[in-house]
């Protein structure tokens, strides 16, 4: 979808949805509404949608097929784990969630927004105030304390935290002693729990974590996972992590698997 031309709402209607698009700053923003009683609670909650997701990287005969059709409904405050071998699609399909990387075919809406649209610049913002993104090295700047750091993708905003929420968080991650810390001064746990209040910082719609405790010992895996499930418990956060660990991937509501770019398992465990 185009989302700088064209008219400012649209209006639209499938198998009893009504779409209602509306621009601004830029920006698509979409709303269903049922207009069939029974499905009103369907759609109401769902935070993410991937239609027919597919990416393929490279071209001519070196192509190779990351992704192939994935489809995909996640529910506001699912905590879902994403496992499968190595090469199987995983980190790609959270570049794609978190606007990272585009695909090459197919849909995806995070919080009503098609990201389909989005250029440069908008995915950017997207990106800060939309998804929160952990990786398995933390990224803090070492420059900054750790409050900073964590304040950070606000500052880019120019924008000041709730004291409240900001509380909160880092009560939840039980880094609230630490704020003046600079980032060497903290455990490899410690910095992801920081790694992790940064991203939650924004609210996000989603938690988009890729492998947090791949170079975490047990115990702060423990610590981590911990914080992590306190953030879903606590501010209702809506959490994908990729692990290659089963003890992580049991700790999930609900378990994916992919093979070769496609979803060949959804389990739901509670
Ligand atoms: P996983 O995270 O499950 O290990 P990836 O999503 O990283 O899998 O990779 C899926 C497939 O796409 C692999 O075959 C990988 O080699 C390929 N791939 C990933 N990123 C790129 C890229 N930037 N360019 C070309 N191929 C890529
Ligand atoms: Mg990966």
């Amino acid at each position: 979808m185009d989302i700088i031309e064209g008219p400012v709402t649209e209006l639209s209607f499938s198998s009893g949805i009504m779409e209602y698009r509306k621009r601004k700053n830029g920006l698509c923003f979409i709303k269903k509404y049922s207009t069939d009683r029974q499905r009103k609670g369907d759609s109401s909650m769902e935070i993410l949608r991937c239609e027919g997701v597919r990416k393929v990287y490279g071209l001519g005969g070196s192509q190779v097929t990351a992704l192939d059709g994935i489809d995909l409904s996640i529910e506001k405050g699912e905590f879902v784990a994403v496992v499968g071998a190595s090469g199987s699609g995983k980190s790609t399909l959270l570049h794609i969630l978190g606007s990272v990387d585009r695909p090459t075919d197919g849909k995806v809406i995070v919080d009503g927004m098609d990201l389909s649209g989005l250029n440069q610049t908008q995915a950017a913002i997207f990106r800060r105030r939309k998804v929160g993104l952990v990786y398995q090295f933390y990224n803090l700047i070492p420059t900054l304390t750790v409050r900073k750091n964590i304040l950070m993708p606000l500052a880019l905003d120019k924008k000041k935290p709730s004291q409240e929420y900001f509380e909160k968080v880092v009560a939840s991650l039980g880094i609230a002693d630490r704020l003046e810390a600079m980032p060497n001064q903290l455990s490899g746990g410690q910095q992801q729990r920081v790694a992790i209040a940064r991203s939650l910082i924004y609210r996000p719609a989603l938690l988009l974590a890729d492998e947090p405790t791949g170079n975490l010992d047990q115990k702060n895996t423990r610590e981590v996972l911990d914080m992590l499930k306190l953030s879903h418990r606590n501010l209702g956060q809506t959490i994908l992590i990729i692990t290659h660990d089963e003890n992580v991937a049991l700790e999930a509501e609900r378990i994916l698997t992919l093979e070769d770019g496609r979803i060949i398992g959804d389990e739901r465990r509670r």
